[in-house]
């Protein structure tokens, strides 16, 4: 398995080498993304891929169903360093429809360590039961679920200090809320932008 990764890798960088003989120096000698993506580690969900970007284009913070734990040091730092040091002037949030991670915090606990990490979403499904319920189907029940945990995380990401000071120094920062579809490959807006000061972009 490990031998074909390996072997699929150096025809990648053999076939780029020949196309675009500049593309590994140019990379090498800097990144300048114009986007930070927190995503979910979904295999389905690869930022570059969804969103039609090349290597060198977005840097990216994945986790467990894109939850933002305000004290997360992995996703701040990342958070931190792309807009402070990378200059990134766009922060994406993206969820996505038939997230597993949603779902196991719909579904009874496990008694593992999922459970801490999805707590947040599961006090958002108690926090809009009401609603939720209303809703038959359970796929779109979860469904509407991943898209109130984007809401909810642009709310986050805009709550903490990295982005607050940005602000405070005058950086054009906004923060947005996307949710990509497993069954059409498309990325929809969901019209939560947020950018200096909390206004709304
Ligand atoms: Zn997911």
């Amino acid at each position: 398995m490990v031998e074909t990764l390996l072997a699929r890798n150096a025809a990648w960088s053999e076939r780029l080498t020949r196309e675009h003989p500049d593309y590994f120096p140019r990379l090498a000698r800097q990144q300048a993304p114009d986007y930070f993506w927190i995503g979910c580690s979904d295999s389905r969900v690869p930022a570059n891929v969804v969103a039609g970007l090349d290597p060198g284009e977005v840097f990216v913070h994945r986790n467990v169903a894109n939850v933002v734990h305000s004290s997360d040091m992995s996703l701040l730092s990342a958070l931190e360093f792309a807009v402070g040091a990378l200059g990134v002037r766009k922060v994406i949030l993206c969820g996505h429809y038939g997230c597993g991670g949603v779902k196991a915090a719909t579904v009874g606990d496990t008694g593992g360590l999922s459970d801490h990490w999805l707590e947040p979403i599961r006090r958002l499904a108690k926090r809009n039961a009401e609603s939720l319920e209303r809703m038959e189907d359970v796929e779109a029940r979860r469904d509407r679920l991943a898209e109130l945990n984007v809401l909810e995380g642009v709310a986050r990401v805009a709550e903490t200090p990295i982005l607050r000071s940005a602000w405070a120094k005058g950086w054009e920062v906004s923060v947005h809320g996307l949710i990509y579809g497993l069954k059409d490959g498309r990325l929809s807006n969901l019209n939560c932008s947020v950018g200096p000061g909390d206004r709304e972009v």
